[in-house]
């Protein structure tokens, strides 16, 4: 971090300025901020904020015209303005973060990424994390197949991607990965294979592997930071030991799915946020008529898939991949941590479904854990 005397404070072109009369108006993202300027001081100085000068050079620059501004006078509103988050500074460039071809490929997220920076912050830094960042995807399906896709869109750099299945006519109505001409082919290495032609600077370590076990999942989560999990079967058992695995090494798992009309998304971030099965405990010990549901239900998705509508996965593997990005980046905290999130499809109304602790007794996370005992899960299918 440069020391505040270098720093030069610049306007971010995601913050339109406007004036009329006595007042600017300094805008973006569907809000406005109003600012009382009588004298004309402000629209100057936000002017002078255009990076190339330092603050003192700014307020020497607005004194030829309003000699009554004081350093003070700047300083204070320069923060404010950061606090606002207005301003970058242009002295934090992309030397030794990102190369010149990726300045260029990722020159939008950049810019959406500088939207949310403070001037501490360099804007570069948030496309490298994605690009460094190792997420391992459970599922190469209907969501698994946009989300492979939508990474390579938005620069991970490396990704494991797990699958078994093959190609059928019935997956062509949402898993835009594959054709017609697929139809009996392995999914996995037709996935690749497309996406890194749309990338080939993404790092796709593809495992053929139907997972049986925690112990399968332990194998493919080795070096990961995240994990998203969007593989469906068996339908519940695969949400416990994925659930136990990522418990076990602390990697945080971003999953979701679809039920008919509804999308649904959680992200768990172990020890801080509970688990599937304290979420399973808690819908038992609260609710007695839920917890039935949940075995009835339980068995009824085990016997046949759900239906599947195109719009509503491409929409729930926004909210998937959100979750990774605010997870890796940080510019916002996870939406989904410990809650269960989801969205009508229809009238798109979104929110909070169900919240829950995490458990001190839980068997998979609480501080007494330590076996392997299967757990029960979340219903989600992709
Ligand atoms: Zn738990």
């Amino acid at each position: 971090m440069p020391p505040d005397g270098t720093r030069r404070p610049q306007l971010k072109h995601t913050s339109p300025t406007f004036g009329s009369g006595d007042t600017v108006f300094i805008g973006g993202y569907g809000e406005v901020t109003e600012i009382a300027d009588p004298t004309g001081a402000i629209r100057r100085l936000l002017d002078l904020l255009d990076g190339t000068r330092t603050t003192g050079e700014v307020h020497q620059a607005l004194t030829a015209d309003f000699p009554e501004v004081t350093r003070q006078d700047v300083e204070e509103a320069v923060a404010q303005f950061d606090e606002a988050q207005f301003l970058l500074d242009a002295q934090l460039t992309s030397d030794g973060v990102l190369e010149a071809h990726e300045l260029k490929r990722w020159e939008r997220n950049i810019n959406f990424f500088g939207s949310f920076a403070r001037m501490d912050d360099n804007r570069y830094d948030q496309q490298r994390k994605l690009r460094d960042c190792r997420v391992t995807l459970l599922g190469l399906g209907g969501l698994g197949s946009h989300i492979l896709l939508d990474m390579a869109a938005m620069g991970i750099g490396h990704v494991r991607a797990v699958e078994f299945d093959r190609v059928e006519l019935s997956n062509l109505n949402r898993q835009i990965l594959y054709r017609e001409e697929d139809i009996g082919e392995q999914k996995l290495h037709l996935a690749v294979e497309r996406v890194k032609q749309f990338n080939p600077h993404i790092d796709i370590e593809p495992v053929d592997m139907k997972i049986g076990s925690v112990e399968d999942v332990l194998r493919v989560l080795d070096g990961t930071d995240v994990v998203i999990s969007v593989a469906d079967r068996p339908k519940m058992e695969i949400a416990n030991w994925v659930n136990e695995a990522c418990v076990r090494t602390g990697v945080p798992l971003i999953t979701g799915g679809l039920e008919t009309q509804r999308a649904v998304y959680y992200t768990m971030l172990p020890g801080r946020t509970g688990c599937i099965e304290c979420w399973r405990r808690q819908t038992f010990a609260s609710d007695a008529v839920a917890g039935q549901l949940l075995d009835e239900k339980r068995e009824r998705q085990i016997g046949g898939d759900n239906a599947a509508f195109c719009p509503l996965v491409t929409m729930t593997t926004g909210f998937l991949i959100g979750e990774l990005t605010r997870l890796v980046t940080g510019i916002a905290p996870p939406v989904a941590a410990g809650r269960l999130m989801e969205l009508r499809f229809a009238d798109y109304a979104m929110g909070e479904s169900e919240r829950w602790e995490r458990q001190s007794d839980c068997p998979v996370c609480g501080t007494a854990a330590g076996s392997g005992a299967p757990v029960a899960g979340l219903a989600v299918s992709g």
